[in-house]
């Protein structure tokens, strides 16, 4: 019978060849410019305009990829790359995903594959307690973890709830939304920004509290602005406080803002995006005091967990209240498991119905590595991370703009906003290193995150020398 398909044996085939392309590509990574050199346009224009009739090899395919789509790739898992925030993986995790796409299973709800959703819960109980997180978060207590795709969709889910909790589920009526008022820092997540636009609250209603001298939120200007809120007949409902903000890394005093939470009502969603996977090590818990306070929390095991994109952990402190907001039950998702009320449907702890079998790669990375693996790793970064800063604190030529907490450095050349610009464009189009920038009291800071999955000393060194050199370059350049 006639059919265009792999069969397993060729599959067989293919695929290990495919593992061994990534095996190479990791092997070489070094080698290749961190950041794609690539001109807009380019690599669309290197693309057939019309798709193929007939189809075609493998051999084509793959010697397409080396030809036409690495040269615009960034290496997001290259040693050298310090940019951004990571989105580091590890073969593990990469293994994981493969099964998950082998099985291809749509785990919406229990009864669709029960194994998709039991393994998820228990591996969410299993990182509260490798991170000593609130007994209320686990499954076994009120709450419960649920993976979402990013911690931009975890902000929206617990936003919306909140709106449902603060309204008894009648946001819907007239008036209603017009008196929410939500808090967040001038250093919070755009994705802040965004889920109050979505989720009809609009930005007018956004407060951006002030910070401290290190870009903290100030819980004392929070209590402010919610009196007067509510001397206007506003009605608070929310505040997102951060653990490692983005730019800075900065860590948002959760029990202080928890307790002021707690006392006006107001729903409290904890972002530790990157910053989160760090709670694995007892020595950098210190960082989440108060949680208990708050009623979610999220971080992404995709940024910094050797997990790769996408995985974000979103834990509730009550579960039922996510569940009121977004359930619905169509007649073609009716069944007896759901019905009895014994099972988790995940499909009502968030925005989307399908759902991948993100979990795998999760188990896969905590089997593999253990809990004392991932600790020696982090433990690494944020040890090489304070050793960049000291060579910036040795050096004459550049400063620190705040102290790193973790594996984030934040600095400048005392040249000023240009000059570090200029330095920053110049160090990327090495392809040898490649880091970011950032604005911090209106300055242009330079932002150095360690956090790759293979960095080593080495590496960092590197950057570091390259660094200086290029300014010492440029330096010379304008004398
Ligand atoms: C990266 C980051 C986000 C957004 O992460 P996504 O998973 O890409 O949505 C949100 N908050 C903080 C603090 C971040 O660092």
């Amino acid at each position: 019978m006639k059919n265009y398909h792999l069969s397993p044996s060729q599959f067989r085939k293919e695929g290990k060849r495919i593992i061994d392309w990534i095996a190479d590509y990791y092997e070489n990574i070094d080698q290749y410019p961190v950041l794609s050199q690539v001109e807009p346009g380019e690599i669309i224009a290197s693309l057939p305009e019309k798709p193929p009739a007939k189809g075609e090899s493998f051999d084509d395919i793959i010697k397409d990829l080396n030809e036409k789509v690495i040269p615009g790739i960034t290496h997001w898992q290259s040693p050298n790359f310090f940019a951004y925030f990571p989105s580091n993986t590890s073969f593990p995790s990469i293994l994981g995903d493969l099964v998950s796409s082998g099985l291809g299973v749509q785990g919406m709800i229990w009864a669709t594959s029960p194994a998709a959703t039991e393994l998820e819960t228990r591996v969410l109980d299993w990182l509260a307690d490798m991170m000593d997180m609130p007994e209320k978060f686990k499954s076994t207590s009120t709450g419960g973890g649920v993976i979402q795709d990013t911690a931009s969709t975890a902000a929206l889910t617990a936003l919306i709830a909140a709106r449902e909790r603060a309204t008894g589920f009648e946001s819907n009526k007239k008036g209603v939304r017009q008196r929410l008022t939500a808090y967040v820092s001038g250093q919070t997540h755009s994705s802040l920004e965004k889920a109050v636009k979505m989720a009809g609250i609009g930005v007018e209603n956004l407060r951006i509290i002030g910070i401290t001298e290190h870009f903290a939120m100030k819980p004392d200007l929070l209590q402010q602005q919610i009196q007067k809120d509510k001397k206007e007949g506003f009605l608070p409902f929310f505040v997102c406080a951060t653990i490692g903000t983005t730019s800075s890394n900065a860590i948002d005093p959760i029990r202080q803002i928890g307790e002021i939470c707690r006392d006006e009502k107001c729903w409290l969603h904890v972002d530790a995006a990157m910053a989160g996977t760090a709670m694995v090590c007892p020595e950098f818990r210190h960082f989440k005091d108060g949680v208990e306070l708050a009623d979610s929390y999220s971080f992404n095991p995709h940024k910094w967990m050797f997990t790769n994109f996408d995985c974000d952990v979103f834990w509730v402190g009550n579960r039922q209240e996510l569940i009121n907001t977004f359930s619905i039950l169509p007649e073609y998702l009716r069944n007896k498991a759901s019905e009895s009320g014994e099972v988790f449907d995940y499909r009502d702890w968030h925005v989307q119905l399908g759902r991948r079998f993100r979990s795998l790669k999760l188990w896969f990375v905590i089997r593999h590595y253990g809990v004392e693996g991932l600790q020696f790793h982090i433990r690494k970064h944020v040890e090489l991370a304070q050793k960049f800063a000291s060579w910036v604190r040795q050096s004459d030529q550049f400063e620190l703009v705040v102290e790193p907490p973790l594996n984030l450095v934040c600095f400048r050349h005392i040249n000023g906003d240009d000059f570090n610009m200029k330095l920053m464009n110049e160090v990327n189009k090495t392809g040898r290193a490649y880091f970011t920038h950032t604005k911090l009291n209106d300055q242009m800071v330079l932002r150095m995150c360690i956090a790759q999955t293979h960095t080593e000393e080495e590496h960092v060194l590197r950057a570091w020398k390259l660094i200086c050199e290029t300014a010492e370059k440029i330096s010379t350049e304008i004398r």
